[in-house]
């Protein structure tokens, strides 16, 4: 019997995966890596710092996919499939143990994203993986009207190359042109957007506390749903911080129809509503009372944040607790709890850390990852509209992905 060829598109985290687990099942499959670039594997390189923040400690898929702005129900259905357990477990069964910090984010024991690229491309080639660089694909034509099945690539100054299935395991592209390959296979793609962005705040004078971080702070966009608390960090632009990035996550297709430009309203002391500051107020004042203000900080803000709410409530340093206006008073608590800031822009990393957007998940079997349009593709990875936010939540899904499309072709090999 001919044996049947799996051609993977994209030599990154799902590309892999997909390839050494389907060869893993069907030893008798040729399976090939098509990588544009020369280089393999080079966002598990570069991603946590040079670590590779592999997973999260999350053993609760519940849990799990609320960390997924887009796609939460069908990496539901994926994770029962192959969850952080799996992941976990395969790579420890290959000699490489993983981390937990306290955050949750998983890393490998050894500190360096090299033990995860050495023991991918030791996988793959042990289960004879064909890896070919500098092979971008450009266009994936059917070959069903030749009298076959299967698919022909067209590579960027190669001979086409006749595939039984493939596996699109592209990443995620920013432009919405570059899908276009992809479109004309029959899917629908979202268009991308940038999903992990900063929030500026041109001419704002709190950005004069560049390098301040508050460690607990709620975020609201106002006119939205949208809130989030973390850690909240200024900058000489505005703000970042996880708090920050997190919003922009779940806000990445409302906040591009606004162009960016927004309100949000800022808790700095997110154990306090309005309401029950006011009602604890008193007591402040009566403890406080002989202090000046700028030296009674009570609520253990960063100094320089807590002088910047002061002179926004108009109220002078020297003033004491005991004589503090009530004008003042009631600006001041307002400040605390709900200062408000225009935001005009955003500012995405150099290199977009993942995109929103890719092929509608609704043309996908999740059960696969085969494509409902036209049988016999793939789709693993970045590439299919899911994103999830930071923490080694999109590791996650690529693993899974590649999985569960390299256990699908297997199971046809
Ligand atoms: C700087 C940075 C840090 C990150 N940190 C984290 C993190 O800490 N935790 C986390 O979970 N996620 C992180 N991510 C996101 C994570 O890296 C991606 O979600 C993940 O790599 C997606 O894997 P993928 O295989 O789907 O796509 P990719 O890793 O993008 O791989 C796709 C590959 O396909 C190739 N390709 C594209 N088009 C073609 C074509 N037409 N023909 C042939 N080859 C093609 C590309 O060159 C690329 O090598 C980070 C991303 C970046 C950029």
């Amino acid at each position: 019997m001919k044996q049947k060829h799996l051609v993977v598109i994209g030599g990154g985290a799902a590309g892999f995966f997909t390839a050494i687990n389907a060869s893993a099942m069907s030893p008798g499959l040729k399976v090939t890596i098509l990588e544009k670039s020369s280089k393999l594997l080079s966002k598990v390189s570069v991603s946590g710092g040079g670590r590779c923040n592999v997973t999260h400690a999350c053993f609760d898929i519940e849990e799990m996919i609320r960390k997924y702005p887009r796609g939460m129900h069908f990496v539901r259905k994926a994770f029962h499939r192959f969850f952080t357990r799996d992941t976990i477990a395969w790579f420890l069964e290959r000699g490489v143990a993983l981390k937990t910090e306290d955050d949750g984010r998983m890393f490998p024991v050894t500190d360096t994203s090299s033990t995860i690229v050495e023991c991918l491309l030791k996988e793959a080639a042990l289960h004879h993986v064909e890896i070919v660089t500098n092979a971008g694909v450009s266009a994936v034509e059917a070959a069903a009207g030749d009298g076959n099945t299967g698919f022909y690539l067209h590579i960027a100054g190669r001979e086409k190359l006749f595939a039984d299935f493939v596996c699109v395991a592209c990443g995620g592209y920013p432009k919405d042109a570059r899908f276009e390959w992809i479109r004309a296979l029959g899917h629908t793609i979202h268009s991308p957007l940038p999903s992990l962005f900063t929030f500026n705040m041109p001419g704002n004078a709190v950005t004069a506390l560049m390098g301040i971080s508050v460690p607990d702070a709620v975020v609201k966009i106002k006119g939205t749903n949208l809130k989030e608390q973390g850690p909240l960090l200024i900058t000489h632009w505005g703000m970042s911080g996880p708090v920050i990035l997190r919003l922009s996550a779940w806000g990445a297709k409302e906040l591009s129809e606004r162009h960016y430009h927004f309100e949000i309203a800022v808790n700095w002391l997110p154990r306090y509503t309005e309401h029950l500051l006011r009602q604890e107020w008193n007591d402040l004042r009566l403890q406080h009372a002989a202090r000046k203000m700028h030296a009674g900080n009570p609520f253990a803000l960063p100094a320089r944040l807590w002088q910047y709410l002061l002179d926004q409530a108009g109220i002078d340093k020297e003033q004491r607790w005991s004589s503090l206006p009530g004008k003042q008073q009631n600006e001041l608590m307002r400040l605390l709890t709900m200062q408000e800031f225009e935001v005009k822009g955003k500012t995405t990393f150099k290199e977009e850390f993942v995109t929103c957007g890719g092929v509608a998940l609704s043309e996908v079997d999740v059960h696969t990852m085969q494509s409902k349009k036209q049988p016999g593709i793939y789709f693993a990875g970045e590439v299919l509209d899911v994103d999830g936010i930071t923490g080694g939540f999109n590791f996650q899904h690529a693993w899974t992905s590649g999985w569960i499309a390299g256990r699908g072709v297997g199971s046809r090999g």
